[in-house]
């Protein structure tokens, strides 16, 4: 796969050679670089909707995971990386707006949607599961991919296979998830011990002061491959986990625009691209979903 810099010094050279090579640079497009090159202004978008609004700010406020290998996880610079906050700039190159002016706001599973409500971020991108109850408070544009809930444990552990398996046993989640509320309404058996975020439940399940962790089987897959050794997956995913964008309840133009911009980077390439150069390095890349127009 070709990387973003090595398309941007071939369109360079494209440009100082022929019109045929120009040509040539443009056929091969498959629009990756359009998260790099923003072009749309507020005048593009119908006056007084929030796109012209966030486009004439030339900034937006994305809520994101700050401690989710693969999805978002807060890298060296300070700024979040993952499959996630790609989705993220591609929404916001969109707009016109660069990379440089997405502000970053830390979201844990819990304060997502009054985050929301309160309008201290525009949207949320966070492994973020779209469910009718959810949908009281706050909308979602699309899925753009479907987790589902599984388990992991001690790379040592033989003896928790599955969900079933969880009775009488202490099992990490974080409050405010659906993986949490499942164990509660589904598993009233097993022991619930709920922290704030996923990476809280690390240390306790190394120390064995609890059995295992629940969560999507993608989060979990980056804290295996975080921990190389410490940890493995057991069982099958047991429930659907279709990921959205979080925005401002009741805002359908916001929801329908975004979900034309999902549509589109499934189409033309930027979303398989976002995959592979996140979550892409541990996991298989998957088929896009499709989007729910509710
Ligand atoms: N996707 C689930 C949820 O939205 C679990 C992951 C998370 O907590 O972010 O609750």
């Amino acid at each position: 796969m070709r990387t973003r810099s090595m398309r941007r010094s071939g369109a360079l050279a494209a440009t100082a050679l022929s019109a045929l090579l120009v040509l040539a640079a443009c056929g091969d497009d498959d629009g990756g670089d359009a998260a790099e090159e923003p072009t749309a202004e507020a005048e593009d978008f119908p006056e007084g909707s929030t796109m012209a609004r966030l486009a004439e700010a030339g900034s937006i406020t994305v809520g994101t995971k700050f401690d989710q290998p693969l999805f978002g996880l807060v890298g060296p610079d300070g700024t979040p990386v993952g499959f996630d906050v790609e989705i993220a700039k591609i929404i916001a190159s969109e707009l016109g707006i660069s990379e440089d002016n997405i502000e970053w706001v830390e979201t844990v599973s819990a304060n997502r949607e009054p985050f929301i409500q309160d309008g201290q971020v525009d949207i949320v991108v966070a492994t973020y599961t779209i469910n009718d109850e959810r949908k009281q408070l706050v909308d979602f544009a699309g899925p753009y991919f479907i987790a589902g809930q599984t388990i992991m444990v001690l790379e040592s552990n033989n003896d928790i296979n599955g969900p079933d398996d969880l009775a009488g046993r202490r099992v990490c989640s974080v409050e405010g998830s659906t993986p949490a509320e499942n164990i509660r309404t589904n598993y009233p058996e097993a022991e619930l011990f709920p922290t704030g975020a996923y990476s809280d439940c690390l240390e306790p399940l190394r120390n064995g002061q609890v059995d295992a962790v629940t969560t999507d089987n993608v989060i979990l897959s980056g804290f295996v491959d975080q921990n190389p050794g410490e940890f493995k997956l057991v069982g099958d995913p047991f429930t659907e986990e279709p990921y959205g964008i979080g925005l401002a309840h009741g805002d359908t133009e916001f929801r329908n625009w975004i979900n034309d911009v999902l549509e589109e980077s499934f189409e033309d390439g930027r979303w398989a691209e976002a995959w592979e150069e996140t979550a892409g390095a541990v996991l298989e890349t998957p088929e896009p979903p499709e989007v729910d127009r509710y």
